[in-house]
């Protein structure tokens, strides 16, 4: 079975093709600037060299089928045609309450993701165009729709309720969603296989800290608790959002500064997070180096970043009633060593105890706990692409 997978941003598209077989990906690659100026793909079959065609790319209809087209070539494709595809596999960023888990796209479905586009104004448009795309190039294929929201639709009243008027919720579904639900499935679900294999009494937390970062407190493999919201600027602070807040700082700065609601929403989004506090980059090598020259505001931004992180953890402990693994994923996570140990390292009072060898490893999955560590480490490369794949499979096999 081959699977297409899509991920459409509102000027950018990835994509990966996929041998379910072996789960080898077959071939994938990038379309930006879909709608602007200098539109290019960047096309990369198995086991070749990258290519790249610039050519103008006026919306993503367009820019699927310049995929279709590469993807069946004789020279760069790896398919002989669009046939050989059984289904294509879409990240659509919020599912709302509506979808608990991934779908196959009908009507019914796309005028719910419609329906909830002021959830996610800059990617749900974008993500029904990838759908309704694929639709007319490819009549007849099954498109799955894998929200971002869904794995986390598992969490009790009590963990996704804000203490707001209860008629906001009833009016505008304004409640805690959480997002990454891709990855933090697709971490938990190795994490389940490293501790066992049985999901049930397993209680795990799981990192995703990359540019954006959450985390997630998993019982028998189900999402209790998250720490972003209605939208991903909740949590922790990240590279360019500034994640939980006192509330009342916004009508405050509102009014100081004599800013709109669009305002102060692009500064808490686009300007805070390490970039904010550092004044330097939202990226976190970049600050990293920054503390290593003795710059205070990126050591401070790097101690704020895993303080708040710890003891969001320490709180899902309590939340799950212990803990048997705390997992780390995604660009950070899986990359930083010293983010993981200074973060460890506040968890010592819990029992959790590491091996400085082996969370000295980067890139690969391994339980870097020590041996009489009370809790287990674990770094897991996420692979949202593939968790996105396997889902399609599993819909279509039904
Ligand atoms: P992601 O959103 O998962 O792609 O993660 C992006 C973030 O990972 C960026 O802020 C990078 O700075 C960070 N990252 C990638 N590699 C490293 C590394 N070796 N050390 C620290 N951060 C890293």
């Amino acid at each position: 079975m081959k699977i297409l997978v899509i991920n459409c941003g509102s000027s950018s598209l990835k994509y990966q093709l996929y041998n379910m077989d072996n789960n080898e990906v077959l071939a994938k690659g990038l379309v930006e600037r879909i709608g602007i100026d200098g539109s290019n793909l960047q096309h990369t079959p198995a086991g070749k060299d990258k290519v790249v065609f610039e050519q103008p790319l006026a919306d993503h209809d367009q820019a699927i089928k310049l995929v279709m087209d590469k993807l069946t070539d004789s020279e760069v494709g790896v398919i002989s045609s669009l046939d050989e595809i059984d289904g294509i596999g879409h990240r659509v960023l919020h599912g709302s309450e509506d979808f608990k888990q991934s779908i196959i796209v009908d009507d019914k479905a796309k005028e719910i993701i419609r329906s909830h586009f002021d959830l996610g104004p800059l990617h749900m448009p974008a993500n029904l165009m990838g759908i309704e795309a694929c639709e007319k190039l490819m009549p007849g294929k099954p498109n799955i729709a894998v929200f971002d929201t869904a794995f986390h639709q598992t969490m009790p009243p009590k963990a996704y309720m804000y203490a707001l008027p209860y008629e906001y919720y009833e009016k505008y579904s304004i409640r805690r969603y959480g997002f990454h639900g891709t990855s933090h499935k697709f971490v938990t679900k190795r994490a389940i296989e490293m501790l066992g294999g049985k999901a049930e009494g397993t209680k795990i937390i799981t990192c995703h800290l990359g540019n954006g970062s959450s985390l997630a407190a998993v019982k028998d493999g189900k999402v209790i608790d998250t720490t972003m919201g209605l939208t991903p600027l909740a949590g922790f602070e990240m590279g360019t959002r500034c994640g939980d807040i006192d509330p009342a700082i916004v009508p405050f700065l509102m009014k100081k500064e004599n800013l709109s609601p669009d305002e102060i929403d692009n500064i808490m989004n686009k300007k805070s997070g390490i970039l904010g506090v550092t004044g330097r980059s939202s990226d976190f090598r970049d600050v990293e180096a920054g503390m290593n020259e003795g710059d205070e505001k990126c050591k401070l931004a790097l101690e704020m970043f895993r303080y708040q992180i710890a003891k969001f953890i320490g709180s899902y402990v309590v939340a799950l009633g212990g803990c048997d693994a705390i997992v780390f994923t995604a660009g950070i996570g899986e990359n930083n060593s010293g983010h993981r140990a200074a973060i460890c390292k506040y968890l010592e009072c819990l029992g959790l105890k590491i091996d400085d060898e082996k969370n000295a490893q980067r890139g690969k999955e391994i339980d870097f706990a020590a041996a009489d560590s009370k809790i287990r480490a674990f770094l897991i490369p996420t692979n949202e692409e593939l968790m996105i794949a396997q889902d399609t499979k599993e819909l279509l096999d039904k």
